[in-house]
């Protein structure tokens, strides 16, 4: 079996501060993170790995740093990191994202389970991973709590607010990972070794521009179909009144009145 997790670095979202005048992220000095989700999606696949045997590849879309989430990932159980960077990738939005993954993914060839996390903690769409299923063709199972390997087959729950649902699916396909879906398991020491060392610098092929089968007018800030018009800090706008009445009916009917009259029932 062979295992391709996405992870993507993300800033640690108890740093970032908005510019008030710019209304953009401050990044600088921010220090990154593996993104949560991501860490649940890659734990899973180790999971797989050590339960039944696999070949697992971690890819991340991002600037040369983005290396580190790779590290941290072959400290953890990964066998390989593909950092796909190139500065023609540079302001990809969530469809030039996927589209550049998916060729990405097309390259690395054969795949039994592509794992993304649910959604990333800074762009928030939770769009990239249906994206990438839908550019590879493959059925997806979004929201995922649980993965059995059955036979030749998966056994997946998916986890909503109206309830949970039992999948059984064939490979290959794409799962996104939800928090509830395991709890991440520390690097060990000689993880920790063995991919900050120079042979897990040897475990990390870059893929480029040229290394992929990608159209051009569908990458980049060029080939993004959607455009980031403002970012802001919701102001939040607190207040409280006390209902007075000579007993508890006068004070439901007072604070009933007001609820429809505010349109909140
Ligand atoms: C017009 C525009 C310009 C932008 N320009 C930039 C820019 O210049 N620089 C920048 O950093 N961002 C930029 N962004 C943000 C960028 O589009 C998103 O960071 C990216 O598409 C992922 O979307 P998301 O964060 O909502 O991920 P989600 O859809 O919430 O992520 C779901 C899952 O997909 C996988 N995934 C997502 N992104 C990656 C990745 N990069 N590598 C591996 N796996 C991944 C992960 O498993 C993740 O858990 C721009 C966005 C827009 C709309």
């Amino acid at each position: 079996m062979r295992i391709i997790v996405c992870l993507k670095q993300v800033p640690d979202t108890n740093e970032v501060r908005i510019n008030q005048e710019t209304g953009t992220l401050i990044r600088d000095g921010v220090p990154s993170i593996m993104n949560p989700d991501d860490k649940n999606a890659l734990e899973e696949a180790l999971k797989i790995k050590d339960e039944h045997g696999a070949e697992l590849i971690v890819i991340s879309m991002g600037p040369p740093q983005a290396k580190d989430v790779l590290k941290e990932a072959l400290a953890m159980g990964a066998d390989e990191g593909i950092l796909i960077s190139d500065r023609a990738f540079g302001g990809s939005d969530t469809w030039a994202t996927a589209t550049i993954i998916a060729a990405a993914i097309e390259k690395i060839g054969s795949y039994d389970i592509v794992f993304c996390g649910r959604q990333a903690i800074d762009g928030d769409t939770a769009q990239v991973g249906p994206e990438i299923a839908e550019f590879l063709n493959i059925p997806q199972v979004t929201y995922v709590k649980e993965v059995k390997v059955k036979d030749n087959k998966l056994v997946v729950t998916r986890f909503t607010e109206y309830g949970e649902y039992v999948f059984e699916v064939a490979a290959p396909v794409l799962l996104t990972a939800i928090k509830e879906l395991n709890t991440p398991r520390y690097p060990s020491i000689k993880g920790i070794f063995k991919a900050y060392g120079d042979k897990g610098e040897e475990k990390i092929k870059i893929f480029s521009f040229n290394d992929l089968v990608v159209d051009p007018t569908q990458i980049g800030l060029k080939g993004s179909p959607t455009n980031v018009y403002k970012s802001f800090v919701p102001v939040k706008d607190k207040h409280s009144e006390i209902i007075e009445g000579q007993n508890s009916k006068e004070k439901a009917d007072t604070l009933v009145r007001k609820l429809s009259e505010l349109n909140l029932i």
